[in-house]
């Protein structure tokens, strides 16, 4: 499938670029349910390492692409991250697992910031929105009275995922920094040609629209069952 050959210099690059694009987003949407967001980090990972496999096997290259290139592969090899996402491939496609771990922060919100955190002895692995029954429950009775009459304060579910191979910190951050990282590349190599790509790069405002699920997220006719649309 070749859906930019249309004028496009380089499709089978650009179309990797695309699809690791593809897979980093799915990666945000499935944040909260553990088993289809580490299958979309996979074949992030994969996809993205295929970007420039693909880049220097495309055909009808400029007289000044060689140089470029080599250039670009010393600056990727000298920044770390980079490198751990190319380690990270080696691993997924021809020894084992990542260390994938998962941890939940439950309790109180205003908007998408914590209040007031409780302790739960949770399975890491569960999906948010079956720990979110429990943590609404509990929010309800112990931190709001029975009611929720403050506009944004309600029960939610912060989680984290943290993959030690891919780097400290939270694993989404490193994902878009890297494709980022690609996206510039694959919008460069299109400038060889005297031509762009048109692929974005991703910025997010706040990663805790992914990452805190609240009560409203997982059901959003509470907003009105609680009156929070008046006035
Ligand atoms: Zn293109």
């Amino acid at each position: 499938m070749k859906p930019f050959e249309e004028g496009c210099p380089i499709p089978n690059a650009h179309t990797r670029c695309a699809e690791a694009r593809y897979f980093l987003v799915e990666c945000l949407l499935h944040y909260h349910s553990p088993q289809p967001f580490l299958h979309n980090l996979n074949a992030f990972i994969q996809a993205l390492r295929n970007i420039t496999f693909m880049l220097q096997s495309e055909e009808g290259l400029p007289s000044g692409f060689n140089a470029w290139y080599e250039a670009k592969r010393g600056e990727m090899r000298n920044i770390n991250p980079l490198r751990r996402f190319v380690e990270a491939r080696n691993i997924v496609v021809k020894q084992s697992s990542l260390t994938a771990k998962s941890t939940v922060m439950c309790g109180l919100f205003q908007g998408r910031r914590m209040k007031l955190s409780m302790k739960m002895d949770i399975k890491p692995f569960t999906e948010t929105e079956r720990l979110l029954t429990t943590t609404s429950k509990f929010v309800c009775d112990f931190f709001l009275g029975g009611k929720h009459s403050i506009i944004g304060e309600q029960a939610g579910i912060e989680r984290a995922w943290v993959v030690e191979e891919l780097g400290e910190g939270e694993v989404m951050s490193n994902c878009i920094d890297a494709l980022n990282y690609m996206i510039v590349l694959i919008e460069q190599a299109h400038q060889l040609f005297g031509t762009g790509s048109g692929l974005e790069i991703i910025r997010l405002k706040d990663m805790r629209e992914f990452t805190v699920m609240l009560e409203t997220d997982a059901d959003p006719s509470l907003v009105k069952k609680w009156g929070w649309l008046e006035g």
